[in-house]
């Protein structure tokens, strides 16, 4: 008899974040390949005795795997300085550093920024990075080979900065790169490594800074180089009151209005934070498709803000969790996020109808893989998608008396993670990566921060 390779899991209760929000109070999952073959209610059907793999997850609850949708890797290196800074106060203070790092040091920082998210169910990681300094290496290539070494799926958006201080932006002109350097390594990093195939396990985004460290022709220019390769677009936006203040002073315009001016409205956008949007904004969001990464954490730590989630979910706004660079969310976890997007949208003005808990999940899952082009393959549980799943332990001290599995997973501590997959690949057993050594990581993480540190004059 030929060997059976599908794997089943069961005994799980299952959230699906399908379209109907379908949950099992106790179901089974059966993976074949790197896709979902069935789902289902109770036990596994009869007819799969023979599988290569059967996994009693008693105890667990099943969810998509996370998402994450906006970060900035090369920042693990950073973390814990100037933590009582504004947003502008801290890039200031913190690019000078950052203008020193190179090859091995965004290696390792992606590293420990991937193992940290991978152990906690993120399965999807993006990174944001937009610091190349001249002589540094290939930064792209060992950021892509990182997260291809430990198993996650991941899209690098290609980040850039043209505008130095002499043409008023705000990151010194020793850490710009010109308006064409940018561009042509933005379109070699999209030809090198954009997979476009079915279950592809790295994609490209083209994705200028911000309006304040970015030219105008650089917005255009990306804008049209995206659409010509069919690559999604990124950047950050109108996440602060500062950033809206330098567009009124410099384009005459707030930053939506500046970003339609652009051409970067559209259902193959999307932007980081997003706090400070007036109805209009959020409108001209909706009716163009525009996404949203929203990073609560990121907002509380730099007192940005508070996004207006609630009223971008009514008005049909795509919008997906992210941790954002770990220069402002020490912890780099995704789950976390989850609770905060909970919690901090209540302190706004919607109070206690702001968000559910599985409105939570579904922004950390299925509005995740939506703002990154990847829904119709990741982010919910259904036949024929990919199995990028997570099993989370639910009947210990910290979560077993919680009513419901998916309110302990938003309210709850952070639930622990007994087995992650990605295409059907186990990477997490216990809260412990099977693909990469974290203690090594957490070794070479803490050597390169220090030798960043001494090269840029603080240590
Ligand atoms: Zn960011």
């Amino acid at each position: 008899m030929a060997a059976d390779r599908r794997t089943v899991i069961e005994n799980c209760a299952i959230a699906t974040v399908d379209a109907q929000d379908t949950e099992h109070a106790t179901g089974h999952l059966v993976l074949a390949g790197d896709r979902i073959e069935s789902l289902g209610p109770g036990p596994a059907p009869e007819g799969l005795e023979n599988v290569a793999r059967r996994i009693d997850a008693t105890g667990h609850l099943a969810t998509p795997g996370l998402v994450n949708t906006h970060h900035h890797f090369y920042q693990w290196l950073t973390r814990g300085l100037a933590t009582d800074h504004n947003l502008f106060d801290w890039l200031v203070a913190l690019y000078p550093t950052w203008a020193r790092i190179d090859e091995a040091m965004v290696h390792a920082a992606a590293q420990g920024s991937l193992a940290m998210m991978a152990r906690g169910g993120v399965t999807t990681a993006m990174d944001h990075h937009y610091v190349f300094p001249r002589g540094s290496g290939d930064l792209s290539a060992a950021i892509i080979t990182a997260a291809r070494d430990m198993g996650v799926r991941f899209t690098l958006a290609r980040g850039s900065m043209d505008r130095g201080e002499s043409d008023g932006g705000l990151p010194p002109d020793f850490a710009v790169e010109t308006l064409d350097d940018a561009l042509a390594a933005t379109e070699e990093t999209v030809r090198r490594h954009h997979d476009t195939s079915p279950g592809a396990m790295t994609q490209v985004a083209v994705a200028p800074c911000s309006p304040f460290s970015v030219s105008t022709e650089l917005m255009r220019q990306g804008a049209e180089l995206a659409r010509r390769l069919g690559v999604r677009l990124h950047t950050h936006g109108s996440e602060t009151v500062e950033e809206e203040k330098f567009c009124h002073e410099l384009f005459g315009m707030g930053p939506t209005d500046y970003f339609e001016s652009t051409g970067w409205l559209g259902d193959d956008v999307w932007m980081a934070h997003c706090v400070h949007m007036n109805d209009s904004d959020i409108a001209a969001f909706a009716r163009t498709g525009t996404g949203v990464a929203h990073c609560p954490s990121s907002n509380a730590r730099l007192a940005a803000g508070i996004a207006r989630v609630p009223d971008m979910l009514a008005a049909g706004v795509p919008v997906g969790l992210g941790v954002d660079g770990t220069a402002s969310n020490e912890s780099g976890e995704l789950h976390t996020e989850l609770r905060n997007a909970l919690l901090i949208n209540r302190l706004g003005a919607h109070r206690e109808k702001a968000l559910t808990a599985r409105q939570a999940l579904r922004l950390g899952t299925h509005g995740g893989a939506r703002v990154l082009g990847r829904a119709d393959e990741i982010g919910s549980l259904e036949p024929g998608k990919l199995a990028d799943l997570v099993l989370w332990r639910m009947d210990t001290l910290a979560h077993a008396s919680i009513a419901d599995p998916v309110t302990a997973l938003v309210f709850g501590a952070a639930a622990p993670v007994t087995a992650s997959f990605v295409n059907g690949r186990q990477i997490v057993e216990n809260g412990r990566l099977l693909t990469a050594d974290e203690d090594a990581i957490a070794r070479t993480t803490r050597a390169e921060a220090r030798r960043l540190a001494r090269i840029a004059g603080h240590a």
